[in-house]
């Protein structure tokens, strides 16, 4: 843990043992922090706040930091991937591109430090009035499993560029990047506590952090039974909250959408990370007249991927992140098997090399899917694909905003009118045309329904991390 800029042991002196997923061997010891912990580090936060060094600090100076982190970053990204990878099980290429994806995150956030402006506003005369924004104060970061480093860095960056000081927790399964990250905070000159990481329990320091009284602000990103705890939590002391939670996310491919790009994409957009994505692109709805065919090379270039430990280069999917999850998934599997759909490929716990060490998973597609079974309505949060036929774009709307969740939609198509139509009509918070998994620092992020509370990345994510304070002068 990282408490005031020191290395902090557990007050109840237990460590956590963190396991590669490909192996379920332990790869590091992590303190398990509690209660006391995550209050200590509140009060760090706290006071880093009130400090003159962060307090008064130029704003250009704060964009100049985060710089110097991005760059800290990009010196040492081989070492935080090949973390990232033993630790989460994803392959080195795509652990690659989460660590590039954080420091460019730094860079577009430092470059806003000194941008966050207030107005002033036309009232009746004799009177000035404007707004001052403020930092919003002390803020907590809560992560996943799925994108450590990228995640923690999607919240942290704005909300120091803003001039908040933070308390990162990240998964307790996964904390590794996330305590590099507050090393190389230290390292880049952010004054000792503005950035604290509490590793430990969601139930224990989550809970604790986000119940403390002194914390401005919550980030929470991860599944939404536990938003709904952390919300209700919050509530207690009318704290706000950014809510990142789940998704279901749709495919729909049209008869005139380039197939063999839509093929590609899909493929990844439900096998990179082990499907492992709140974006997973879990459902393929395919228009009846292409679907035979497209299904079927679908099949095709899934037989084709290579499961094996993400370090090694020839693995085109890891693991699931741990042996409970991968039991989950599979219970998936055989309860859409139970309730009619069909599986078209995999199945299975693994083809992997050592499938009885790893926690791996077959890459698999069903089809015969309904929205009422239970592999078409929940998030499985695996390598699971349903494919579903539709015949009208009435008929792909209405099966694609049929769920609960609201996150991310991919639309495949060459006609513009169709692609701006079915923007138009998707109920979720980011649509992607003609390519998939696709999003950048400068561009919204957040879900509709379900699927979460306000929005990550872009200028206008900064207004969650700031207060808006309003002064009016009688000048008469
Ligand atoms: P999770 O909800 O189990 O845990 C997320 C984090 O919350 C962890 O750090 C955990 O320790 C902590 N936590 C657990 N209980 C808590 C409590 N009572 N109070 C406070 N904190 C608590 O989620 P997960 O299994 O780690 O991640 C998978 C989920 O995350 C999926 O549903 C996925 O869709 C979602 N996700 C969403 C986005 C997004 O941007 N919308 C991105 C990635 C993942």
């Amino acid at each position: 843990m990282i408490i005031n800029g020191e290395s902090h042991k557990s007050n109840s002196g237990r460590t956590t043992s963190i396991l590669d997923p490909s192996n379920n061997q332990p790869i590091a010891e992590v303190e398990r922090g509690g209660r006391d912990d995550a209050n200590s580090a509140v009060d760090a936060a706290s006071r880093a706040l009130a400090g003159p060094e962060w307090r008064d600090i130029d704003p250009s100076k704060r964009g100049r930091i985060l710089f110097k982190l991005a760059n800290l970053i990009r010196e040492v990204s081989d070492d935080l991937s090949r973390i990232e990878t033993q630790n989460v099980g994803k392959p080195l290429r795509e652990s690659k591109g989460d660590v590039a994806w954080a420091a460019r995150t730094f860079e577009y956030f430092a470059g806003l430090a000194d941008k966050i402006e207030g107005e002033t506003i036309p009232v009746p005369p004799k009177r000035l009035n404007y707004t001052l924004k403020e930092p919003l104060g002390v803020t907590v970061h809560i992560v996943p499993w799925n994108y450590p480093i990228a995640l923690t860095s999607r919240s942290v960056a704005p909300a120091l560029a803003a001039g908040d000081t933070v308390v990162i927790k990240p998964s307790e399964v996964t904390p590794l990047t996330a305590l590099k990250l507050g090393e190389l905070c230290a390292k880049a000159g952010f004054p000792k506590g503005v950035v604290n990481v509490v590793t430990g329990p969601g139930s224990e320091v989550g809970l604790s952090l986000v119940s403390n009284r002194k914390v401005d602000g919550v980030v929470f990103t991860g599944s939404a039974e536990t938003g709904i705890q952390v919300m209700e939590a919050a509530a207690k002391s009318v704290t706000p909250v950014l809510l990142e939670l789940g998704g279901k996310n749709p495919h729909i491919v049209f008869r005139d959408a380039d197939l063999q790009r839509a093929l590609k994409s899909i493929q990844e957009g439900i096998f990179t990370n082990a499907g492992q994505m709140c974006w997973a692109g879990s459902r393929a709805l395919i228009h009846e007249d292409i679907y035979d065919q497209f299904v079927k090379d679908l099949v095709a270039r899934t037989k084709n991927m290579h499961i094996g430990p993400g370090i090694e280069d020839a693995t085109s999917m890891g693991p699931v992140i741990s042996k409970s999850r991968q039991e989950t998934i599979l219970n998936y599997i055989r309860d859409g098997v139970g309730e009619g759909a069909r599986i078209l490929v995999g199945g299975e716990a693994s083809n992997a090399s050592k499938p009885e060490k790893g926690n791996f998973v077959q890459p698999t597609i069903f089809d015969n899917v309904t929205p009422e079974m239970k592999i078409g309505a929940d998030e499985i949060f695996g390598p699971v694909l349903c494919v579903s036929k539709f015949s009208s774009m009435d008929d792909a709307v209405n099966q694609a905003n049929n769920s609960p969740y609201g996150l991310y939609g991919g639309v495949w198509t060459s006609n513009v009118k169709t692609a701006h139509d079915m923007a138009s009509r998707l109920q979720v918070g980011v649509v992607a045309i003609n390519e998939y998994l696709v999003t950048f620092p400068q561009t919204p992020f957040g879900g509709y329904k379900e699927s979460g509370i306000g929005h990550e990345n872009g200028i206008k994510s900064l207004q969650y991390y700031t207060r808006t304070k309003n002064v009016s002068v009688n000048l008469s």
